[in-house]
Order: C-alpha cells, then structure tokens, then sequence
C-alpha cells in the first residue's frame, strides 16, 4: 500500500442569529409551524423585491473581524441558479466574485501542541432554502418554507488540514466562536451548523493538489473526523486498485458509517453565477465596521488567558469554563462574590456541571452565583464542613432559601463542641484498635482514615480543625 498524504479544506454554514429574515420581516424562528413564518418576499411572488436586514451584515462582520478577514468596502449580491422544490425562486441569493469577508485566518492549537495557521478563502452571505419532508406522509414529500430566506453565513478555508483530528479542533474552536459571539447559536442537530469538507489525497510532499470530495449531510463534529476518515481510506485503496478518482459530491451516513454518491462533477460555472439586479452593491463603510470592532465581545481564547491570569486557573479548569460564555459568565461571579476562586472553580468542575448534565441550561439553573457564592463563604469561615456543604447544595437545588437559613433549618451547623468531639474521638478510638495501633506504631497514613471515621459518627458536622486537634491528641497520649 503506497502512502498518501490527506488533504482537507471546510465550507461551513452557519445560521445567523438575526430576529428576521434575510430580505423580509418574516421571523427566522427554529421550530413553528409549518409555512407560518412567510410573506410574498420569502415565498418570491411577482413583483416583490428584497431589502437588506443590516443585523446580517453586522453578524457577518463580526464573525470576519473574530477570524483576521479583510472586510471589503463593496460586495455584491450575485443569484445562484438552480431548481429545487424547496427553493421558490428558482435562485438562491448569494454572493460569489465579491464576497464580504475575505483572507482571514485562524491558528489551531494541534494534538503535538503546536499552532497551526488556517487560512480563510472568504466568508461570504447567503439566503437558506426551504425544507423537504419526505417522512410519514403518505409516500409524498412536503415542503417548509419558514427557513426560506433566513441569513446565512458560508465559510471556506484553504485546503490547510492534513489530519482529521484538525478538522475536529477547528469546529469545536469555531463554534465556541460563534456563540460566544451571538453569531450562531452552533446547533447542529437543528442544522443551523453544517460543515462540508472537501477531501483529498496526494503523495507525501507534493504540492498539487488531487481530485476532491465534497462530503455531505454531517450533522455532528464527530462525524466530519469518521467520514473524513472513511474518505481518506476510500480514495487510497481506490488508487491502489488502479482506478481514477473522480470529483464527486458523496453523502455521509453516520449510522453505516460510509459515504455513498450524490453526484459526479459540477463546477460554479454550472450555476450560471450572475450579480442579482434586485440588490445594489452592498456598501459597508469603515464607521460601521469600526462600530462592529468596537462592540466585540471577548473572544474564549482571551477570555481564557485571562481567567488564568486573573483568578489562577489550571489551564483544563479554564479550558472547560471558557467553553460556553455563560460558564465562565457563573464561574467569574461566583469567584468575585464569594473571594476564593480555587473554592468556585471546584464547585463548578465537580457539582455545577454533574447537575448540569441533566438541566442543561445555566440560565435556569436553580441556584444562581450568588447563592452559590454564600455556601462557599460560609465552608470558607467554618460554619459548615465540605460533606455538609454538599447536603446543602442538594437542598439549594428544589429550595430557593439561602445556604444560612438552609443550614439553620436542617439543623446542619458546624459542631465546635469539645466535649462532643472527644465524645466521637473516644468512640472511634475503641471500634477501630487495629488502626489506632497502626498509627501509634508510625503509620501516618492511616490517620485520614480514622478521621474519616469519626467525621462519619458525627454525620459531617464536625468542625475540621478541632477534630483533627483533639484526633491527634488523644491519638499521641497512646504513642
Ligand atoms: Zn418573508
């Protein structure tokens, strides 16, 4: 088997997260019914003429700042030709010589800990089609037009990823980009993200670039890293066997875990490209690209760096805060209200995400930062153990009282009493002689778990400090 060198450049579309369509005031909402969100524009009758939602523009230009483009003074709208059921016009507005973003990049941190520079073609705006739905309708297909018409962005890169794994880095990076940016909300289960890599092979250290693949239909980031993969395998054992590859557009099926084909060759030519006389040239003047610059939120990676710096993050605590925005929104106002950001960083490692799993979603999450950041004050000043603090957190999650009346109410405050510690102390010292000797004799190690005896006894209210004061005096009397 001769070796091959893989080749892979990314065309993603993302939805953006503009209120209304693209060219009319219908709503470009997820999930109503059908055919309700549209207007003679979207559904194209005679006559009707498309105006420009600047909120588009405005998303567009942000996503080409976050990613080093140039954002071109003039583009032009062009029409796609094409005929498909789901799409009324019989063309699809697009841009295609003049797009509105061009020659970015963006640097991936690789496997091996290197960066990896990728270079973006273009960014350019396009209209989304409508949906066919071909399922438990009576051997008959039915279309929706609430997507028709809704804005999107189209990104293409430079044929720059020689690995798959790459491919998976830069997605997940991307996303994260997206959202942080209010761009795209990166679902792709409901489609408002789709990547369609182009793929290739070549002998190891030439230049020329061979025959593509464009892969469709990968709904999952994990699917793009096995259909790339599953190509690369197709087209070196194809070569081996003698034949010629062909440029085609192949479809990915997740579940068989093959690519099947779509259809053979076709070129931009073939969609007879031609600037739409409907729509001037788009004019985006340096103020309102300035304005778009100056309103940019913080990116994840600086967000990251500065978590670290800031509050003293492990780089993988800050890497998985930093992954949504509203992560890292809770972990900093925990950490800032509650004064001990090692204390919230493992409150948000450990519970918050175990809870998370299950809710989802951080805005509606029970207990908010401030209450959180209450519980940690009060383990902080020794009001309550870390074992009760759990029991808390348990209860704060169905009761919205605070962590103090919480406590107060279940009867959960630290025990300081002496008296009652040498109580349990004396207690653990007769059940478990076996270790008691082990440590009188030198075994330092066994005394956490002697601890962790008498802590159970007395149900996690102990107050720490003194226990272990009063465990270790009793303990050395025996020595
Ligand atoms: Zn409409």
């Amino acid at each position: 088997m001769k070796e091959y060198e893989l080749v892979v450049g990314m065309e993603i579309h993302a939805q953006l997260l503009t209120k209304t369509k693209f060219f009319c005031s219908c709503p470009s909402r997820f999930g109503d019914a059908p055919n309700t969100n549209t207007c003679p524009v979207c559904l194209s009758h005679p006559g009707t003429l498309p105006v420009i939602n600047k909120a588009a523009i405005e998303k567009v230009i942000k996503a080409g700042v976050a990613f080093n483009c140039t954002i071109n003074p003039v583009s032009i709208f062009a029409r796609k030709n094409y005929f498909y059921p789901d799409l009324p016009k019989g063309y699809q507005i697009s841009q295609y010589e003049s797009p509105i973003c061009s020659d970015g990049y963006f640097e991936i941190l690789t496997k091996n800990g290197e960066m990896k520079k990728i270079r973006i073609r273009r960014i350019h705006l396009e209209e989304d089609a409508g949906k066919l739905m071909h399922e438990n309708f009576r051997n008959s297909s039915l279309v929706d037009l609430n997507r028709a018409g809704t804005p999107l962005m189209e990104m293409v890169t430079e044929p720059d990823f020689s690995s798959s794994d790459e491919v998976h880095d830069f997605l997940t990076q991307l996303r994260r980009i997206l959202r942080y940016l209010n761009v795209c909300d990166g679902n792709m289960e409901e489609g408002s993200l789709r990547c369609e890599p182009n793929i290739s092979i070549r002998p190891p250290g030439t230049s020329e670039l061979g025959v593509k693949v464009e892969l469709k239909n990968i709904n999952s980031f994990k699917a793009a890293k096995r259909g790339i993969e599953h190509e690369y395998r197709r087209q070196v054992l194809s070569l081996d066997m003698g034949e010629k590859l062909l440029q085609q557009t192949r479809g990915w099926d997740d579940n068989k875990g093959e690519s099947f084909l779509m259809r053979v060759k076709e070129d931009a030519h073939d969609y007879r490209y031609f600037p739409d006389p409907d729509l001037l040239p788009l004019k985006v003047p340096q103020s309102l690209t300035d304005t778009v610059k100056a309103s940019m939120e913080e990116l994840p990676e600086a967000r990251k760096r500065r978590l670290i710096n800031d509050f003293g993050l492990q780089e993988n605590d800050a890497d998985v805060i930093c992954s949504e925005k509203s992560y890292a929104a809770y972990f900093e106002e925990t950490a800032s209200q509650c004064g001990d950001s090692k204390m919230a960083a493992n409150w948000f490692m450990g519970e918050i995400l175990r809870v998370l799993k299950t809710e989802s979603d951080l805005a509606s999450f029970p207990i908010q930062p401030a209450r959180l950041a209450a519980l940690v004050r009060m383990i902080r000043n020794s009001s309550i153990s870390g074992t009760i603090a759990k029991k808390v957190f348990e209860i704060m999650l169905t009761k919205s009282d605070s962590p103090e009346n919480i406590v107060a109410d279940h009867g959960l405050s630290v025990i300081g009493d002496d008296s009652a510690i040498l109580q349990a102390v004396s207690e653990i010292i007769t059940e478990f002689p076996d270790q008691v000797s082990q440590y009188v004799s030198g075994k330092d190690k066994v005394f956490g778990f002697i601890i962790g005896q008498a802590m159970r006894k007395m149900k996690g209210k102990a107050d720490p400090a003194k226990l272990n004061q009063i465990m270790k005096n009793e303990l050395e009397k025996r020595r």
